[in-house]
C-alpha cells in the first residue's frame, strides 16, 4: 500500500480532537481540491510502498489506543479492508478519513466524511472530473447508514452554509453530526474565519472545529 507518511499526533479536527492517535497517510486521490492541504497525496502523490506487517508493526511501536486512516483517499486503496481488519485485531479505535466518494467495507468506528463543496473544484484540467465525483449522495448514505459517522465541511465563505444545508436536507442527515471547519493552512487565516464561523455554527446548531494541529504546530508534513 503506498503510504505518504505514518506518524503519532493528537487528532486536530472534529468529534475526536485532542486524542493521540496514529496516522496512516495513503497516498493518492480521485479528486483535486484546489485547497487540498496534502498535495503530497493527491496533485503530485508521493510515497513508499508499505506492507501491511510493516505498516501494523510500526503502529504498534506507538503508545496510541486510536488511529487514523486518511490520505489522499484510502477508500480507493484496494488493501483498505484487510488494513483496516488487522488494526481492529489491535483493540484500536479506527477513524476512516474520507471524502465519501467510493464505498468499502472496511472495519471503522468512526467514519469521518469531508464530502467537498463547490469552494474545493480547482481551474483547469481536473475540474470537470472533480466536480462531476465530489458528491456521491448514494455513497455518502450507504457509509452514513453503516457507520457511526461525522460530516465534516471545509467552510471558505459564509455563503458556503448554504450548500451544507442543502446536503444535509437532501441526504438527509443528523444535525448533530455536522461538523464546520474553517479552510485554511496558516493560523492567521484559521483565526479570522473561525471568528465567523464559530457564530454560524452556534446559529445553525453544528459543531465548530478548529485545526488544532496547525494551531500548535503549523502547516507541516507529520503532524
Ligand atoms: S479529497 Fe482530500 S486529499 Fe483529495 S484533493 Fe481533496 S483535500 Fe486533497
Amino acid at each position: 500500500m503506498k503510504i505518504a507518511e505514518l506518524f503519532y499526533s493528537l487528532q486536530g479536527e472534529g468529534a475526536l480532537i485532542g486524542v493521540p492517535s496514529v496516522f496512516i497517510r495513503t497516498s493518492g486521490c480521485n479528486l483535486r481540491c484546489a485547497w487540498c492541504d496534502t498535495p503530497y497525496t493527491s496533485w503530485s502523490p508521493e510515497g513508499a510502498d508499505l506492507s501491511l506487517d510493516q505498516i501494523v508493526n510500526e503502529v504498534k511501536a506507538h503508545p496510541a489506543r486510536h488511529v487514523v486512516v486518511t490520505g489522499g483517499e484510502p477508500m480507493i486503496q484496494p488493501e483498505m479492508i484487510p488494513l483496516t481488519e488487522r488494526l481492529r485485531g489491535l483493540g484500536l479505535h479506527i477513524t476512516v478519513e474520507t471524502a465519501g466518494t467510493v464505498f468499502r467495507p472496511v472495519a471503522c468506528d468512526l467514519m469521518s466524511i469531508s464530502p467537498k463543496l463547490s469552494n474545493s473544484t480547482p481551474n483547469g484540467e481536473w475540474a470537470a472530473q472533480h466536480d462531476r465525483l465530489r458528491i456521491q449522495p448514494g455513497i455518502l448514505r450507504q457509509l452514513m447508514e453503516r457507520y457511526d459517522y461525522q460530516l465534516k465541511f471545509v467552510i471558505e465563505k459564509p455563503a458556503d452554509l448554504e450548500e451544507v444545508r442543502g446536503l444535509i436536507e437532501a441526504l438527509p442527515a443528523d444535525p448533530r453530526r455536522i461538523v464546520l471547519m474553517p479552510e485554511g493552512t496558516d493560523r492567521d487565516t484559521l483565526r479570522e474565519r473561525s471568528v465567523w464561523l464559530a457564530e454560524i455554527a452556534k446559529a445553525e446548531g453544528y459543531r465548530f472545529t478548529p485545526r488544532l494541529h496547525v494551531e500548535l504546530w503549523g502547516n507541516q508534513r507529520g503532524v
